[in-house]
């Protein structure tokens, strides 16, 4: 069977949920069987979001081979059974940089080297070959239509229909159809635009999802139909939903899937979409009530940051039946005389990936909290680290303890290893991707995964300083995870603790809704358990509001992303 192309594009506004739209159709494209791949095109120039803040970007996802990727490889992940790899994320960085390479090289042959014909080529070689042997490839091109950045990836769309023909490459479009409440209306201007825009460059889209917060009714469904140039059944609603996982419902009860199989001519029947409608009923209705996490961290404002870490926990929640309500509390903003106030009364502690010594106190202050008030807590990389500083510090006496990412003096319990030191180049040059870790029998951890070995996702430059081993397993703390082949200890607990676990590694990267992380199943669990052990008291928790703050990436790497 010939490969068919999806080409997602946006209009109107960023973050209308492209990514999300991409792979529930996935999702229901793999439901009928079919073999299904995703890619994402980045117009920026950054070789990949490796190096941005946060604050910029949202979280950066880490793919099983390293890659440091778009946050929206890991709602295809979660959607799809896909395990994506580098070439699935490109970036105009990147193309740029190969093809500036290849001149170097003189691969050119002595040519003027263009936009049209040698990026755009590079772009279309880099879809056809994540392509290859799939039944189907998605491609979502970043940015909105009308950004001069995106327009040599739309132009390699528009010639890849060219090359291809009418019956292998759909184009869809998402834009934003606002209700305006002032006049009861549901507004069509901005998509007509936006299709405009499109179709200026000769891309006529074939479907429109059309994002509002109703589902559009017959009339302006032809209207927008007949301003677009596009049939009145293509026009699809892409309804507001109340979790993310019933946006593939949404598109199923109208028909996208068999829409989209019949005009590409793909013979694969449905099977149904039964498991997605039975999660969105466990969300809806969760029979065992609902605990409160608290996430810990600097990022705190932009909540992307941290996707895959509560999309993970909302997994975990799936897994035990309950709703997980997240606060999320800045760590630069937590001291002695609050510490109490805004963690008490919280089931669960989570200290997330981190960098630089921005808010490290708050975290350490939380931890120490969480470590003497028995309250369940996790820790993920950075969590771990500071979670060994705040044991050598408070439980061994090592009051100088400290990681050498956040001082240049003190006892560095938490350590660059000596490859690390080498390193001069920021980006793409940490410790990435999976990692054999070996777990230890009668610990938490081994109990947690039911396994002796597990293969984790790492992010991460510094590591648990081997030289502490000693007085810190002394005095209590357990190393529960180890990397055999580096020597490298991937995950500690600490003894006499309901559940206190943390690794060096971002386990949140392999959760699915179908398959939910067992540190996160164990964690919300245990956070349940706590709560129901918990006597009631009239503390509220009440979501805490804080002003943002945007960070300047330093070239020293002792203050990355800070
Ligand atoms: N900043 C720490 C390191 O580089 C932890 C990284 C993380 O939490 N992902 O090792």
């Amino acid at each position: 069977m010939k490969t068919k192309y999806i080409f997602v594009s946006g209009g109107v506004l960023s973050s209308v949920g492209k990514g999300l739209a991409s792979a529930a159709m996935a999702a229901l494209l793999e439901s009928r069987g079919l073999k299904v791949t995703l890619m994402k095109m980045d117009p920026y120039l950054n070789v990949d979001p490796g190096t941005m803040n946060p604050f910029q970007h949202g979280e950066v996802f880490v793919t099983e081979d390293g890659a440091e990727t778009d946050l929206d490889l890991g709602h295809y992940e979660r959607f799809t059974n896909i395990n994506l790899q580098k070439e699935n994320s490109v970036s105009a960085g990147q193309v740029y940089e190969t093809v500036i390479a290849k001149e170097r090289r003189g691969e050119y042959l002595g040519g003027t080297v263009q936009v049209i014909p040698h990026i755009t080529d590079e772009i279309k070689e880099r879809i056809k070959k994540v392509a290859k042997a799939k039944d189907v490839c998605i491609v979502e091109i970043g940015g909105t239509v009308g950004d001069i950045e995106s327009l040599p990836f739309l132009e390699a769309i528009r010639q890849l229909r060219f090359d291809m023909g009418e019956e292998n490459v759909i184009f869809i479009h998402l834009t934003l159809v606002p209700y305006l409440g002032m006049s009861g209306e549901l507004k069509t201007k901005p998509t007509q635009h936006s299709v405009q825009k499109l179709r200026e460059i000769g891309i006529q889209p074939d479907f429109l999802l059309c994002r509002t917060d109703r589902i559009l009714p017959p009339d302006i469904r032809s209207k927008i139909a007949l301003f677009c140039n596009i049939k009145a059944e293509n026009v699809i609603t892409a309804k507001d939903v109340s979790n993310i996982y019933e946006v593939p419902l949404v598109f199923y009860e109208q028909g996208l899937d068999e829409k989209i199989c019949q005009r590409l001519r793909l013979k694969a029947k449905s099977k149904g979409l039964a498991k997605w409608a039975k999660i969105s009923e466990t969300l809806a209705l969760p029979k065992n009530g609902t605990v409160e996490i608290g996430i810990v961290g600097k990022y705190v404002d932009l909540t992307e940051s941290y996707k895959s870490v509560s999309e993970a926990l909302g997994h975990g929640a799936i897994a035990n039946q309950v709703k997980v309500n997240l606060k999320y509390i800045d760590s630069e903003k937590l001291e002695s005389t609050n510490v109490e106030s805004e963690l008490s009364g919280l089931s669960g502690i989570l200290v997330p990936g981190g960098f630089g010594n921005r808010g490290v106190e708050g975290k350490i202050k939380a931890i120490e909290y969480a470590r003497i008030h028995k309250i369940p807590y996790f820790g993920i990389c950075i969590g771990l680290q500071l979670a060994i500083i705040e044991f050598a510090r408070h439980v061994c006496g090592l009051n100088k303890a400290t990681s050498r990412e956040f001082s240049n003096t003190g006892e560095f319990v938490i350590d660059l290893m000596e490859d690390q030191r080498r390193v001069e180049r920021l980006g793409g040059s940490m410790r990435l991707g999976a990692y054999q870790c070996k777990l230890t029998p009668k610990t938490l951890a081994y109990e947690t995964y039911g396994s002796l070995e597990i293969w984790e996702r790492h992010r991460h430059r510094y590591e648990l300083n081997n030289h502490y081993r000693k007085i810190l397993t002394d005095h209590g703390l357990i190393l529960s995870g180890l990397n055999p082949e580096l020597n490298l200890i991937e995950m500690v607990e600490v003894k006499d603790h309901p559940w206190f676990l943390t690794c060096q590694f971002h386990p949140e990267f392999k959760s699915k809704p179908f398959a939910p992380h067992p540190l996160f199943i164990g964690f919300v669990k245990a956070s349940l358990k706590n709560k129901m052990q918990i006597k009631k008291t009239d503390r509220k928790i009440t979501p805490k509001t804080s002003t943002l703050s945007s960070g300047k990436l330093s070239k020293n790497r002792s203050t990355e992303y800070r």
